[in-house]
């Protein structure tokens, strides 16, 4: 008996031994952050963002036609605002509203980089019109705040990409590598006219940049429990969409006489059994990078359980969502309360975690509910993007910028689960990064699409900053 609680004893303590061990081996990843010179800003930056939330740049929907006159007009409001980089850079339209910017390198033997945003918007529900501090197409600026559709998604970043490379061109600035600035009018409904084929222009030319850098990223303000700093979350993937329609056929009747097996029930069952057997949760790149990252970052406890991912997985993949996730989003069957319906369908809309497919989706529905249910792919679906490096001269280049930009901010790579443009760039981009620097806190993360979009004027000042100084620093890159 005494040998046997001796080792338990020592197999305890050289379990403690190890959760420490690899607890303290967790040091900061953290480049340090070097400082800046100091960039005299155009004072009206405020008004001209002001001004470029006023053209209704909305996408509706994927039927509907733009509405020329705000996407021609934003286009205008864009050439007198920015005069010089009119004058310096080539511009195509592409697919009408879509809008390329190239500012050719003096070194064309350098590989140029992409700098995305988009210029739509989603539409504002009209019964919450009354919630906004003030008309989201007014573009007013407060004391502290512009308020209006865009400012954080993504008209901030478009305008002040192009505030930033007005002032550089003020100041006589000539990159050695070519700058891409690629600004999509479809981001909204998917990107295929807009994004999409700005891509494919540049494949065709036969363009392979350093790096494409877009929005999906943000600065996190108290987001992450057990961290003071800012987080700077780098996404180097997103995960795949895919929606898939369960169709119940049968014969319907009368609903005196209920068969065993009713159309409706029949769906509801598929609907439980695809939530009760979801896709597992898996340590996949870029999950593993982000707890690395993450871990020297946190109190003691929470740094122990993300430096010892062998015992600590399950609950952390979880609260990261690190699976592809199953969301029933629509349901439909029955037309009279006394008649069995002979249809009845319902939509599930799954996330795909990168390493998975949309074929793997299909296989684990049709493996999961009764083959009496049909299924079938519906709309718009894309696997999950590759997995960007994070050891790339891109990314270490933007890193840094991000930490001499914001010396209190810790930079984390991470992936994220909606989609952005950014998933075109992957053909001509040796890398691609989603990340600009809207602070995003847990009251603001409701405005994006939502009631009472503003942005700060102290952030809006920094988006401009941190693009000058990136743009700066890739195109004086040797
Ligand atoms: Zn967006």
């Amino acid at each position: 008996m005494k040998k046997i609680l001796k080792l338990i004893g020592i197999i305890v303590l050289l379990f403690i031994a190890v959760l420490l061990f690899n607890t303290f081996r967790t040091s900061s990843k953290q480049v340090a952050s070097k400082p800046l010179e100091k960039v005299g800003l155009a004072k009206d930056i405020y008004q001209n963002l002001a001004k470029g939330i006023q053209h209704k740049t909305i996408s509706f929907s994927e039927e509907a036609i733009p509405d020329s006159t705000a996407f021609f007009g934003f286009h205008r409001f864009l050439e007198e605002t920015f005069p010089l980089v009119h004058e310096n850079l080539g511009l195509e339209k592409i697919s009408t509203y879509s809008l390329l910017y190239t500012w050719k390198g003096s070194d064309t033997t350098k590989k140029p980089i992409i700098l995305m945003s988009h210029m739509d918007v989603v539409p504002v529900d009209e019964p919450t019109l009354g919630d906004w501090e003030a008309g989201p197409f007014e573009g007013k600026i407060t004391d502290k705040e512009i308020i209006g559709r865009g400012t954080l998604d993504d008209k901030g970043t478009l305008i002040g990409l192009l505030e930033a490379v007005e002032q550089l061109l003020e100041e006589s600035f000539q990159p050695e590598r070519t700058i891409y600035l690629a600004f999509g009018h479809d981001e909204e409904i998917g990107g295929s006219n807009g994004a999409a084929k700005i891509a494919a222009h540049l494949k065709a030319q036969g363009i392979q940049a350093l790096m494409t850098l877009d929005e999906g990223g943000f600065l996190a303000e108290g987001l992450v429990p057990g961290v003071e700093d800012d987080v700077a979350i780098v996404n180097l993937a997103e995960k795949g969409f895919a929606s898939f329609k369960l169709i119940v056929e049968t014969n319907g009747g009368h609903s005196s006489a209920p068969p065993k097996e009713n159309t409706i029930g029949m769906l509801a069952q598929a609907i439980v059994d695809l939530e009760n057997n979801q896709r597992p949760y898996k340590m996949v790149k870029p999950i593993d990078y982000q707890l690395e990252y993450m871990a020297a970052e946190l109190p003691f406890v929470q740094k122990m359980a993300l430096s010892n991912p062998w015992l600590f997985k399950k609950p952390i993949l979880e609260k990261l969502n690190a699976h592809t996730t199953t969301a029933p989003t629509i349901i439909g069957g029955g037309i009279k309360n006394n008649v069995i319906p002979t249809v009845a369908e319902a939509t599930i809309n799954f996330r795909i975690l990168p390493g998975e497919t949309i074929d793997i989706v299909e296989e684990h529905i049709k493996n999961t509910v009764s083959d009496k249910i049909k299924v079938e792919r519906v709309g718009f679906l894309t696997n999950p993007s590759p997995v960007s490096s994070i050891e790339s001269e891109g990314y270490q280049t933007l890193q840094q910028t991000i930490r001499d930009v914001f010396p209190s901010s810790v930079v984390i790579p991470g992936l994220v689960g909606g989609g952005t443009d950014a998933r075109y760039f992957y053909e001509v981009s040796d890398d691609v990064y989603r990340f600009y620097p809207i602070r995003l806190g847990p009251e603001s993360m409701t405005r994006f699409h939502g009631i009472d979009e503003k942005i700060s004027k102290d952030n809006y000042k920094e988006i401009v900053l941190f693009s000058y100084h990136l743009i700066k620093r890739f195109g004086a890159q040797k």
